[in-house]
């Protein structure tokens, strides 16, 4: 699968907001946004962008893509698959972005970067219901538990989830039910457009969809 390998930094510097792409880098003063919080490039602190119209949906799009980790093709399915659903588009495309397992665990505070989530993922180190699961755009349902495999407990990352159990703790969200000394969450229910907190206008992504 193709994915992005150029600095994760100078996507939060482009859209001119945290993506939170880089575990407790992002919360620091080293964090780029907080050093350089102007677009990259050699012009980047004095340019001035007019956006069209056309330019301030493209933005939208691009940050909510980003803030997933989600290619052009995979984030046009979901779209589709929202605009089948009942009720509206823009609302049902966050949401379903919200229920990918990689987007759970990391919500779930059992890792703190999308790239060791989605590596832990797919090298089987993750349960669903009892079996072992390791795709990280599976689409949660409400009841599933979300486990880390018993033998992996002992790695290096999933000791570091544990000492920092607390911290993580305060910011789990309300439709999931954590329990970190067993690493696992459990999902209450399915999330509403309230739930998700990626400062993202969905409403600019259907337009631009739809032209
Ligand atoms: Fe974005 Fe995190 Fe890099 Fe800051 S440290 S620019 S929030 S990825």
């Amino acid at each position: 699968m193709a994915r992005y390998i150029g600095s994760v930094c100078r996507l939060c510097r482009r859209e001119g907001m945290k993506l939170f792409l880089k575990s407790d880098r992002c919360n620091s003063f080293k964090c780029a946004m907080e050093k350089k919080p102007f677009a990259p490039g050699q012009h980047g602190a004095v340019k001035k962008f007019k956006s069209s119209e056309y330019g301030i949906q493209l933005r939208e799009k691009q940050k909510a893509k980003r803030y997933y980790g989600i290619l052009e093709n995979q984030f046009r399915i979901y779209f589709e698959m929202a605009e089948r659903m009942p009720g509206r588009t823009g609302e049902n495309l966050l949401v379903l972005i919200e229920r990918r397992l990689d987007n759970v665990v990391i919500k779930s505070g059992l890792f703190k970067s999308k790239q060791t989530a989605r590596q832990f993922i797919t090298h089987g180190h993750i349960l669903v219901n009892g079996k072992r699961l390791d795709i990280p755009s599976y689409l949660v349902e409400e009841g599933d538990v979300i486990k880390i495999l018993d033998k992996s407990k002992d790695t290096l990352v999933i000791k570091q989830v544990l000492e920092e159990a607390n911290q993580s703790q305060s910011i789990i969200p309300s439709w999931l039910n954590v329990d970190l000394e067993k690493l696992e969450s459990k999902v209450i229910r399915i999330p509403n457009r309230e739930d998700i907190t990626v400062q993202v206008n969905e409403q600019l992504i259907v337009e631009l969809y739809s032209k």
